[in-house]
């Protein structure tokens, strides 16, 4: 029996690697060999939080096709055809029944509606999950391997993949996730917002507050787009200064040198003649979504996408201000879809001429990826990578 390496959570800030027997591959399903599994900021927030059992983790992951189980090219679904053997793919890390009452109305795929979905790489207790069957993200369970960290992982019939072209480097393909969040925040800005102009255009002013890595990734896609202008607001100098490197911010706000809001609104509506029609909030805190309907221009749009470790915390909104009399479309997101995946991982295709993978800031391995996950509040970090060397 060839045995594996995996990166197991067992506590606040505590990870294992542990060797657990590689499976073979069942009727559908496929066995990868992970080349690249990026580092999301939800697995800093898991890794220096509780958790209710032994976890795997890993969801933004990339590796070729090493074993096949009978029917997989039917059953694994790929978006440029039939998957085969020595194929290298990127993986949606949602997997939806298909069959309950909200896949069909939202579609199968989309995420964070279905009532029994699996995710690769984390544990979904939110949704009611529990610890045994093989929906766990406990890794004692078999099939063992169902996440990023780790050598390899079975991928179960259902889930969306998509192939890499020759040359694509892994790290850029593993970025698929946060691009598609990013993307999932754009697309919800482009629908009409009941007056004549559209939040989005080419003449459009938008502010993203947050330059993380979905914010970055925002602001690179808004570029490409070809935008008037994107104003980044964050509290980290460095962050900053790398938005703007990339190209990505042509005004920059460091909320540490200008911690009066009023007086933040005030640059930000100087800049862009008026205020933002768009303003993507992509901070991890409750209080940017406050600052964000204070900088949005009146008719404006405003997309909540970064509260996610944050819950538990509120702030106070007087809504008849902020959100009524100045006839805002706010919207919130978190359910995606492979669609939008599939738009993500087209605009990544392009990383010749864009270079995505400059968002990366520490690269790490198996035995580093513990002090890795622990870097999230250093402010030279944005975005981490895994390896997993070619044997
Ligand atoms: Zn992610
Ligand atoms: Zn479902």
């Amino acid at each position: 029996m060839t045995m594996a390496r995996m990166a197991v959570m067992t506590g606040v800030r505590k990870l294992d690697i542990r060797s657990y027997p590689v499976p073979e591959p069942e009727e559908g399903q496929v066995l990868i060999k992970i080349e690249a599994a990026a580092i999301c900021g939800s697995d800093q927030h898991a890794f220096n939080n509780p958790i209710a059992y032994q976890t795997a983790l890993g969801h933004e992951f990339v590796g070729k096709i090493v074993k096949m189980g009978r029917n997989a090219g039917k059953s694994i679904l790929c978006y440029d055809g039939e998957v085969r053997l020595g194929d290298r793919i990127a993986v949606y890390p949602w997997l939806t029944c298909g069959h309950c009452k909200n896949c069909l109305t939202y579609g199968r795929g989309t995420c964070t509606v279905c009532d029994t979905s699996f995710f690769y790489g984390g544990p979904v207790s939110p949704m009611g999950h529990e610890e045994e069957g093989w929906h766990s993200s406990n890794p004692d369970i078999y099939p063992h391997f169902k996440a990023g960290y780790g050598e390899y992982c079975i991928l179960f019939p259902g889930t969306y993949v998509w192939k890499l072209p020759e040359g694509m480097p892994a790290p850029v393909a593993a970025l698929l996730d946060p691009m598609a969040v990013a993307m999932r925040g754009i697309e919800l800005a482009q629908t009409q917002c009941g007056v004549k102009e559209e939040a989005l255009n080419i003449n459009t002013n938008a502010c993203i507050v947050g330059a993380g890595p979905i914010g970055i990734l925002a602001g690179m896609i808004l570029k490409i787009m070809g935008v008037s202008s994107v104003t980044m607001v964050d509290g980290i100098a460095t962050k900053l200064e790398k938005a703007k490197e990339l190209g990505v911010a042509d005004y920059i706000v460091d909320f540490t040198m200008h911690p009066d809001r009023d007086e933040r609104t005030r640059l930000i509506n100087e800049y862009t003649g008026g205020g933002p029609q768009l303003v993507l909030q992509c901070a991890n805190t409750v209080y940017a979504f406050i600052d964000a309907l204070h900088y949005v221009r009146r008719l404006g749009t405003v997309v909540e996408i970064g509260n996610a470790a944050d819950y538990g915390k509120t702030v106070e909104c007087n809504p008849a201000a902020l959100i009524c009399t100045k006839h805002l479309r706010v919207m919130g997101m978190s359910a995606n879809q492979p669609g939008t995946y599939d738009k993500a991982f087209r605009l990544l295709k392009r990383y010749r001429q864009y270079h995505f993978d400059k968002l990366f800031t520490h690269t790490c391995t198996l035995d580093t990826l513990k002090e890795t996950l622990g870097k999230m509040r250093d402010p030279d970090y944005i975005k981490g990578v895994c390896l997993f060397e070619e044997k």
